[in-house]
């Protein structure tokens, strides 16, 4: 199993692009790099087994993309929204799926794609519903986790980063709907989101 990387391992010394963001925490050759180490041991690990990987909207759209290429065992690809935080930077703890999977998982190995876990509320939830689905198993891949926040204890089988307390935001992630074009994963001034 891979273990995650910390943020402090690292040394991003790149400047943000906007100044919204008050640094950079992973650079797009961090994540790139990252994402292929992932994907080479999702490959390993699931040859013979024709997983479905599930992405989730919006936040993991950009991940799953990179990922599914990093792939090399036969696979398919599906996809869940669930209700998001709308302006505000903090779970609700108030979970739904507001776009369910085009097609069955039953008897399927599922890959659940997520951008970032951080209260474990909605990967708790998903991982409900997928069970609930007679799936052959279900593992979770995230590309951020968030530890230090954790509010029901969950199991991230892959995980890109371990990151700090922080709001982050870029390569999907958003805050109202905004910075999910940032190549990069970069913390949002405090001042921007109303926080800390
Ligand atoms: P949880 O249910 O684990 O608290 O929240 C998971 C979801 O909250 C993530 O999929 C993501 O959409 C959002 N989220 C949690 N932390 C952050 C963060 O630091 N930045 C952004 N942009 N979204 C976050």
């Amino acid at each position: 199993m891979l273990h995650p990387f910390r943020p402090e391992q690292l040394s991003p010394e790149l400047k943000p692009s906007t100044s919204d963001v008050q640094s950079v925490l992973l650079s797009a050759e961090q994540i790139q790099k990252r994402v292929a180490e992932l994907g080479a041991q999702i490959s390993q690990d699931y040859e013979g087994k024709d997983p479905v990987l599930v992405g989730v909207l919006v936040g993991a759209s950009v991940f799953t993309a990179d990922l599914l290429r990093c792939i090399t065992v036969p696979c398919s690809l599906d996809y869940v929204a669930i209700s998001s935080y709308g302006k505000k930077s903090r779970s609700s703890g108030v979970v739904r799926i507001v776009k369910d999977l085009d097609e069955s998982v039953e008897s399927r190995h599922v890959l659940i794609i997520e951008d970032i876990v951080d209260t474990g509320l909605t990967l708790n939830y998903l991982l409900d519903i997928m069970r609930n689905r007679n799936v052959a198993s279900v593992r979770v891949c995230a590309l951020l986790d968030k530890p230090s926040r954790r509010m029901t204890s969950v199991n991230v089988d892959y995980i890109g980063y371990e990151v700090p307390d922080e709001f982050v935001v870029g390569y999907g992630l958003d805050f109202a709907q905004r910075y999910r074009n940032l190549p990069y994963v970069g913390i949002l001034r405090p001042e921007v989101y109303g926080g800390k």
